[in-house]
């Protein structure tokens, strides 16, 4: 069966809502390192991960065997009622490192999920229905998720169930804030906070949930500090900060193990999901004892924490601390993020080149405007592609590149893709 049948058959039986990538779809059928290979055999240099999901590497030999040892137990037997070994030395990690004082977590299958219980937690330890959430933001699928989802694109916000009130995220590209310098940003948002509260909501507000970079929103971040200037004013009121590190966990960012670490804050709960996988289903929540308690009925989980994907966590954690990959998003994402900056300075087709380590994006717009030009940026998208680049499009208005290739990625391999990059922003422009 070619790519071309199963794409028909795709089309005839699975939902139009769920959007594929590429004029062609592609179909991905092998993996090795920071490399795939599609079905009709040519490899492509991978700079987004399944979006930001594979953080090791494609077929990693300890990945792979931590997964094939457990496979050859014959238990696959899953369910939280039963103790799961591996399921509790992962929690046990995660509770040291998520830097949350007498942390405990649950785990669930997706980052959708996670999100959804940190929702649960946050309005029934509140005991309010009120929540914060950041415009352009993006927390998943499901009915409440999307309802905290700040993104028209990906969100039903007509039909939004929930009782939300909407904050600026500081982002300094277009909108009310932008033009101001980092410090008077984080003033002007703290403002921006203090007057929903006083205007939008009534009562107790259960929490504000917040991505440190917002990642579908395109790697759109308001300054450092932030978290910590919003979390004063929460404090005031008894309101539950969530983190959401889907994408920004893991040391992914170079700087921080965790995207809330810029902020100068921790948060009262954290969500997590995609790398801690390499590819596995694997997800969670962590949070104080005294808030993740809160949930009134007990609850448990089918799939999360399961003994396979576990395993997979176990294994891809201790990788990626032995091999300090954090360190090598750092040193690896500035050649890439100042090679970027540089191939690109005058172009007045780039509006900003951002983002922190292996987390980095390029923003496209009509000449001298901050007008988005989505039209360019799938040019570009797949100009990369035809070039053996596989990079991930984004943004509120569909005119940004990004790129969280796995964090292993060498320096070479950054100079690579970075090459195929300029050339297809170039060859896009001129087109
Ligand atoms: N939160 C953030 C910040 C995300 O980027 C995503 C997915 O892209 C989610 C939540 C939802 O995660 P999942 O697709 O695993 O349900």
């Amino acid at each position: 069966m070619t790519s071309d049948d199963l794409l028909a058959r795709h089309r005839a039986v699975l939902p139009s809502w769920m959007p594929l990538y590429y004029a062609e779809p592609l179909e991905l059928v092998a993996g090795s390192g920071r490399r795939v290979t599609d079905a009709a055999g040519r490899t492509y240099l991978d700079f987004f991960g399944g979006v930001l999901t594979t953080m090791v590497g494609h077929d990693i030999p300890e990945i792979r065997e931590a997964v094939e040892r457990q496979l050859r137990t014959g238990l696959v037997h899953t369910s939280t009622l039963y103790l799961i070994r591996r399921q509790v030395e992962l929690a046990e990690k995660i509770a040291r490192l998520s830097g949350i004082p007498d942390a405990r977590v649950f785990f669930t299958n997706s980052g959708t999920e996670a999100n959804e219980a940190a929702l649960l937690v946050a309005t029934n330890h509140r005991r309010s229905h009120q929540i914060l959430a950041v415009r352009n933001s993006y927390h998943g699928r499901s009915y409440a998720t999307m309802g905290v989802t700040g993104n028209r694109g990906w969100s039903a916000s007509a039909l939004n169930p929930l009782q939300v009130a909407w904050l600026h995220s500081g982002e300094r590209l277009r909108g009310l804030l932008a033009r101001l310098d980092a410090a008077d940003r984080v003033d002007a948002a703290v403002e921006d906070l203090r007057e929903v509260l006083a205007t939008q909501t009534a009562g107790e507000v259960a929490c504000l949930i917040a991505e440190p970079v917002q990642g579908v929103g395109g790697f759109v971040h308001g300054p450092d500090g932030l978290f910590a200037a919003w979390k004063k004013v929460l404090d005031e009121h008894g309101i539950l900060l969530i983190s959401d590190e889907v994408q920004t966990g893991w040391g992914r960012t170079g700087e921080h193990f965790w995207g809330y670490q810029a902020h100068g804050v921790t948060p009262d709960l954290l969500t997590f999901a995609k790398g801690i996988g390499n590819g596995f289903a694997l997800a969670g929540v962590v949070g104080r004892a005294e808030v993740l308690e809160s949930v009134p009925a007990i609850s448990f989980s089918t799939f999360g924490g399961n003994p396979v994907s576990t395993a997979a966590g176990n294994a891809v954690l201790d990788y990626l601390l032995d091999h300090d990959l954090q360190g090598n998003a750092a040193r690896v994402g500035a050649i890439l993020g100042d090679g970027l900056r540089a191939a690109t300075a005058g172009l007045d087709r780039v509006a900003e080149v951002r983002g922190k380590g292996l987390m980095l994006a390029v923003e496209f717009v009509h000449p001298g405007t901050v007008e988005p030009d989505a039209a360019l940026t799938t040019r570009v998208f797949e100009a990369c592609r035809a070039g053996g680049l596989l990079v991930g499009k984004g943004g509120l208005y569909g005119n940004v590149i990004r790129m969280g290739p796995p964090l292993t990625l060498t320096e070479d391999e950054a100079r690579e893709g970075l090459a195929i990059l300029v050339d297809a922003i170039r060859a896009s422009i001129e087109a």
